[in-house]
């Protein structure tokens, strides 16, 4: 009896555990104007390190059990490629070891759509995986980033984010990776999004698997307005770019200049993506001034140029094929491993 009574009391005490435990968090610091100071007349962004931001929000204990780590510290114009691309090796090697319910990463705004949108499409779990910013110094008096944090570790612990895209976290508001942009250069509610063709949940099935990826293709960016000079994309079909996302005006429009350009750079292997300036509305292949399929052009859909140049580099790493890049840009990618 007595025996029977002790295990009773071990297998409540262990229940108890299980349900009282606090999910497990894992954040990951890039920098960003969370991690930022003031100084001179404004401020600088990724100062502060981690452990000294996660200690200013004593709440953050309450929610979840936290893990940290220094990843970098650079204002988000600093993001690249091979930042991202161990980013996303990280976040994978960190899911694997089933330790964790979700992951937050603090990361500066101007970048954050990009960096949300590669890992997006690169990330092997489907636990929730939340980037968190803010618009004022983490020394500032009315500092948005405790705040932000908060909501950003609740929804990294959250089961119901199971199965959503990675988010971003701004104004104490989420956002999915595919619709967000960053919408105000200056206003802490700087986010926005627009509804996107479809959205792609990150998970073991979808995306593309980067782990033996070391650099991604070249892929340039080029902003259309009237006069537009033709320089930029000779440039970078003279430095032998792989792929051009051209932000056209409207409609995804180009001066007939630069279009010949680019049809000449077509011809030569290189692959364009036309876009838009216009932040609402995408550029489509039907119903246009541009016949797409004739000059071998493919359409963003409702991509913004830095997300459609992601998903540009990405397609590349797997295909030359004009066709097949315009699927990845229509539906849903099933799983592609990416070759070295
Ligand atoms: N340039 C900084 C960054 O992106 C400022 C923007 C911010 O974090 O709000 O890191």
């Amino acid at each position: 009896m007595k025996r029977r009574s002790f295990l009773i009391i071990i297998l409540l005490c262990v229940l108890t555990q299980g349900i009282l435990a606090l999910p497990k968090v894992h954040v990951i610091a890039t920098g960003g104007t969370i991690a930022g100071t003031s100084s001179g007349s404004g401020y600088t962004a990724g100062q502060v390190t981690i452990d000294n931001i996660l200690a200013a929000v004593p709440d953050l204990s309450k929610i979840a059990e936290l893990d940290y780590e220094q990843f970098c510290n650079i204002g988000s114009q600093d993001m690249n490629e091979t930042i991202w691309l161990s980013l996303s090796k990280r976040i994978n090697e960190l899911f694997a070891t089933g330790k964790y319910d979700g992951i937050v990463i603090t990361h500066g705004t101007d970048t954050m759509e990009e960096t949300a949108y590669f890992l997006n499409l690169t990330t092997r779990s489907d636990k929730p995986v939340v980037l968190v910013g803010s618009m004022r110094p983490s020394d500032a008096p009315d500092a948005d980033g405790p705040k932000n944090l908060i909501v950003a570790v609740k929804a990294a612990a959250d089961k119901k984010n199971v199965g959503k895209e990675v988010m971003c976290c701004l104004n104490q508001k989420l956002f999915e990776a595919s619709g967000v942009f960053k919408n105000n250069s200056r206003d802490v509610d700087a986010f926005a999004a627009i509804k996107p063709d479809y959205t792609m949940p990150h998970g073991s099935k979808v995306g593309f698997d980067v782990t033996e990826v070391e650099k991604l293709p070249n892929v340039g960016i080029i902003y259309g307005y009237a006069g537009c000079s033709t320089l930029p994309l000779q440039a970078f079909v003279d430095a032998n770019f792989e792929g051009v996302v051209l932000v056209g005006v409207g409609d995804g429009n180009f001066r007939a200049d630069v279009q010949k350009i680019a049809e000449k750079a077509v011809a030569h292997g290189m692959k364009i993506v036309r876009s838009t300036r216009c932040p609402h509305g995408g550029v489509y292949t039907e119903g246009g001034e541009v016949e797409d399929l004739e000059l071998g052009f493919i359409a963003a859909g409702s991509l913004n140029a830095q997300k459609a140049r992601i998903l540009l580099m990405l397609a590349l790493t797997q295909t030359k094929d004009t066709d097949q890049i315009r699927q990845y840009f229509n539906k849903p990618i099933a799983l592609q491993t990416v070759k070295k």
